[in-house]
């Protein structure tokens, strides 16, 4: 299996996409956000830094970000393929990246880019709920994806919890981050051949279909 990058703005359904890609393909999903969310609960000087960051919807300083996707690519678990999402997430990590692939003698694979609207991005971050037990992820604002009760996860009956940045203003800074951060990236892998849209409108099933038609032949 090919590597694959999943680019898309911020509650595109990035997450769900990669775990459904791991799931099927059983390879890892790199989320450097859940890193990320996992380091900001300790409470040490980089735990607290990155607990302030992620609130503000703000970037991780690169120099923290690239030593974390190095140590989690350098696993075991990678050797045959992964699927990262949320980094590169600009144009200097794109290029960082790709040095660090040629280091470590992986190939960039597979660049996909989720296409969606912020208007409906903006509804469903109002609505994302997290299961704090086995990380499934909820939408109480899309009836096809709401847990049978609001707070309790239908897989294990873990609590759901709201990420502290899934609120209106803290999208808009991620948002508006992505316009000018990450789209410049879309060009980069364009140039360079990898990359692949994908409609990101519609059930997660439909999504999940139109990239298995992308990577299905890797198999
Ligand atoms: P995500 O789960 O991908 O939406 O990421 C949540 C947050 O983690 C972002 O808003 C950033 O604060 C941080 N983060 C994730 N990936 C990166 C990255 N590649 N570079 C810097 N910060 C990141």
């Amino acid at each position: 299996m090919k590597n694959i990058m999943l680019i898309a703005p911020p509650a595109a359904g990035k997450g769900t996409q990669s775990d459904l890609i791991s799931k099927k393909y059983k390879i890892p999903h790199i989320s450097i956000g859940d890193i990320f969310r996992d380091i900001s609960k300790e409470d040490t000087e980089i735990g607290i830094y990155i607990r302030e960051i992620l609130s503000s919807g703000k970037l991780v300083k690169d120099e923290i970000t690239y030593e974390v996707v190095k140590e989690r690519l350098a696993k075991e678990d990678c050797q045959n393929g992964f699927v990262i999402d949320g980094f590169p997430r600009n144009i200097e990590q794109a290029i960082h990246y790709d040095e660090i692939l040629k280091s470590i003698g992986q190939e960039i694979g597979y660049v996909i880019s989720l296409d969606i609207d912020r208007e409906i991005l903006e509804k469903r971050i109002i609505g994302r709920r997290i299961c704090e037990d086995c990380g499934a992820i909820f939408n109480i604002n899309d009836s096809e994806n709401a847990p049978t009760q609001e707070s309790v996860c239908d897989n294990c009956g873990g609590r759901l919890y709201q990420r502290s940045d899934d609120n209106i203003e803290a999208f808009n800074t991620r948002y508006q981050t992505y316009l000018d951060k990450t789209e410049p990236i879309i060009k980069h892998y364009q140039e360079i051949g990898v990359l692949k849209h994908v409609n990101g409108i519609g059930s997660i099933e439909e999504v999940f279909q139109r990239i298995e038609n992308i990577v299905g032949d890797e198999k």
